[in-house]
This record gives structure tokens, sequence and C-alpha cells, in this order.
């Protein structure tokens, strides 16, 4: 067997378990990150999910723990490698990908969050754990239970710190952060770099390698992104139209709204998919069962807001629809970076209708390019977006018998907002 992950510095036990996965090659935020943690040193990576990134923080993590192992017994509850991330189920992936490449290895994992009792975790952390990968809200409960120790922290990892920061943690990561012994190695890892980010690394990381996979707040290139002007009232009729039509077996669905989310999920079942939703409300064992059965390709659809769908990886997932666009655009990014992973081709559904035009601007304006915005025959849209290309240059619809309106000329043209049908295979 032989790796190009033994060339980064990584020992035998480790690259033999990535490869036992199928993984040799590393990816381009391996390749970067990997020597730089192993050489000790702050790491600040601006990768988005989907890059590999869990790996490259969670192989030399384990190469540099396992080293040291037979000298840094600490203690019951001491932890040694601390990873900060904003969800639950991104938590689950992380510790997921730690036994995976430490397999070979006799280190301990152990995950922390919340929504689930608190008694076992606390039973579990009688231990030391070398690996602890943590959601900050349910880490504090244990901070102040005195039921973790992290006096003896070596390396911290906050992985998706924009996320993080986004969904308020800033106070709970300071309050932890304060608690941390001033030595150790730190890693952030980012998909996009607003000011407080900035300001965060600054306090955190000192002297850091910087790494960087795609230009900040890009998309992968792997991701085929259309656009559908459809009417409001209409998508999920259109939705349900395009799964049938391209025979969508696993599409990951984005609504704005829990509650948009729930009656989504319940007229799509009604329209004869297996379909679920998971969201805030839902409790951990109802999203993590729905997760399970979407990736077992039992559920067709799954319906998600973007908290519940952080960081949610599914290999290869082939299809994501933003059924409303977010507020924030870099919500796109994260949402499309579920599909098209790790050199997959994926493609990115969004149905936007005219009142989110200012969404859209802001998604173009933050990927510096615009979209051409499709029309599907049979759901024309009865408002048209401010200024799109000329009728006379929009291709005709494929579809048999289908009826195109003949849309509103602008009065002024151009093509920044360019529509054109979609012509179905
Ligand atoms: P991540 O960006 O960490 O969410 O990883 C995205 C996906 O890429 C996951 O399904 C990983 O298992 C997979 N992956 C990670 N490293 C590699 C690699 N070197 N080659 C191929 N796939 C990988």
């Amino acid at each position: 067997m032989s790796s190009d992950f033994a060339s980064l510095g990584l020992s035998e036990p480790i690259w033999r378990a990535a490869a036992e996965r199928g993984y040799t090659t590393p990816t381009p935020i391996q390749a970067q990150a990997i020597p730089a943690v192993l050489s000790g040193v702050d790491l600040l990576a601006g990768a988005q999910t989907g890059t590999g990134k869990t790996a490259a923080f969670a192989m030399p993590i384990l190469h540099q723990l396992a080293a040291t192992a037979a000298t840094a017994f600490h203690g019951p509850s001491s932890v040694r490698a601390l990873i900060l991330v904003p969800t639950r189920e991104l938590a689950a992936q992380v510790e997921e990908s730690v036994q995976l490449y430490g397999k070979n290895l006799s280190l301990r994992s152990l995950i922390l969050i919340g929504g689930v009792k608190i008694n076992p975790q606390m039973q579990k952390l009688r231990r030391s754990v070398d690996v602890l990968v943590a959601t900050p809200g349910r880490l504090l409960d244990h901070i102040q239970q005195r039921s973790v120790d992290l006096s003896h922290v070596e390396i911290l990892v906050l992985d998706e710190a924009d996320r993080m920061l986004d969904m308020g943690f800033i106070r709970d990561i300071r309050r932890i952060l304060a608690i941390l012994p001033k030595k150790r190695q730190n890693l952030l890892f980012s998909a996009t770099f607003s000011p407080e980010i900035r300001t965060l690394a600054d306090g955190l990381l000192h002297n850091p390698v910087s790494v960087e996979v795609a230009s900040r707040n890009a998309t992968a290139d792997t991701v085929a992104q259309r656009f559908y002007a459809v009417d409001q009232e209409r998508k999920r009729e259109l939705l349900t139209h395009l799964i049938r039509e391209d025979q969508w077996h696993q599409v990951l669905v984005f609504t704005r709204t829990k509650h948009g989310a729930d009656r989504l999920a319940k007229h799509l079942s009604q329209d004869g998919m297996q379909a679920m939703a998971i969201h805030g409300n839902k409790s951990q064992g109802a999203r993590t069962r729905a997760l399970a059965e979407f990736k077992e390709g039992k559920v067709r659809v799954l319906v998600a807001t973007d908290i519940a769908a952080r960081g949610i990886d599914i290999s290869e997932l082939p299809h994501v629809v933003n059924f409303e666009l977010p507020h924030v655009p870099e919500d796109y990014v994260h949402r499309i970076g579920r599909t098209g992973r790790a050199g997959n081709n994926g493609q990115a559904v969004s149905l936007v209708s005219v009142d989110e035009r200012k969404q859209l601007a802001d998604v173009e304006k933050l990927l510096k390019r615009s979209f051409a915005k499709e029309i599907v025959a049979g759901f024309e849209p009865r408002q048209h977006f401010p200024s799109h290309q000329p009728a006379a240059q929009a291709r005709r619809p494929s579809t048999p018998g289908a009826q195109r309106r003949a849309p509103n000329r602008p009065a002024a043209g151009g093509n920044r907002f360019r529509e054109r049908p979609k012509t179905s295979a």
C-alpha cells in the first residue's frame, strides 16, 4: 500500500487508515494544512466543507497526540485536543472522522453535544480523553459541572468558525478560551472571513500560517448552479416536477424557516415522495434518524433549515435545492457546499421568485458573477425580474405541448438577469 499522505509526514497507522477508506491522495487543503499542523504552528485555514478540511486537522492532530501519548496522562476527565464545532451533526461527523483516521491508534475520542442526556456524558468523562469534539453550549454545561478538565489542552480547533459566530456562539467561545492553558496550538477553520472572524483570529492565533483553498467565498467549481425563475406560490409544484422529471433520488432542500420546512416536507409527502424535515425544534433523535434514513436512501427529500443542515456531510450528494434564497448570501455558499464534494459533480438549483431579487443580487455580488435565470415550461412566472434578456434570444421549451407565455419586455434591456427556458432532457 502506498500513500501520498506519508510524504506529508503522517505516521503509517494514520495514512493506512485513510488508504483503507480509499484516500491516498491529499486534497489541496490537506496538502497545505497537514505539514503546518505537524510543525506545531498556529493555523488559519480558509476552507469550506467538501474540501477535505476535517481530515486536514484530524489526521495531524492524531499524529501529534499518538507521538506523545506515553508521557501525556494528566488524570481523569482531562482533554488533550479540543475541537469546537457549531452543530451537533457536524460534531458527529467530525468525531466519526477522528475514529476513522485513528482506528489503528489507541487514542480515545469523545463527543459532547446538547439535545441528549448529560449524565452518560459525565460518566464517559471520568476517563481521560485524547480528542474531545464538542458544541460550545454543552461544553460549558460540563465546565460548570466540573465534569471536564480543560487545563491540559494541547491543541484547540475552531471548526466552521464563521458559523459559530453567525449562530451567536462568540461569548461561549470566549468563556471556553479563557479557561484553556495559554500554551497550546490553535487551528481556526472558516469558509468565509468577515471582520469578526479576523478579530477572533487576531486574538487567538500567534504568528499563524495561513492556508486557503479556492478563493474566499468561491463556490466549488464541481457544482453546477442553476436558477429557476418561478412565482412563490408555485415553487412546491415546480420542485415536485423537477424531482420527478429529472429523477432526483437524493435531494437536500433548504427553506428559510422551521415552519416552512415542516410544511414543505408534509406537502411533498402528500405528493407521494418520501420527505422529512430537520430543524432546531426537532429532537436530536429525530434529526439523527432523518439524516440516517436520508443517507440510506429511505428518505428521498430532506428539507432543512440552514442551522440544522450546517456541516451535513453526505458523500456524493447529487442535488441541493434552495427553495428560498437565504437572507445571508454566505449561507448560499454553505448550502451548495453540500454537493459536488471532494471532486464529485453536483447540482445546486435555486427557485427564485421576483420578491427575492435582493437576495439574488447579494449572492451574485458575493460570488462576483451573474447567473442566467431559466424558466421551466409550464411554470412561467407572472412577474419578471427587473431586467432580462429579450425574448428573441430565449430558447424555446422542448417539452412537447408546453406553453410559454411571452415575457414582458423590460423598458431597459441588458443581460444581467437573463432568462431562458429550461430544456427538459
Ligand atoms: P470535509 O470537507 O471534511 O467535509 O470532507 C468532504 C468529503 O471528502 C468527506 O466525505 C471526506 O470523507 C472526503 N475526503 C476527505 N479527504 C479525502 C481525500 N484525501 N480524498 C478523497 N476524499 C476525501
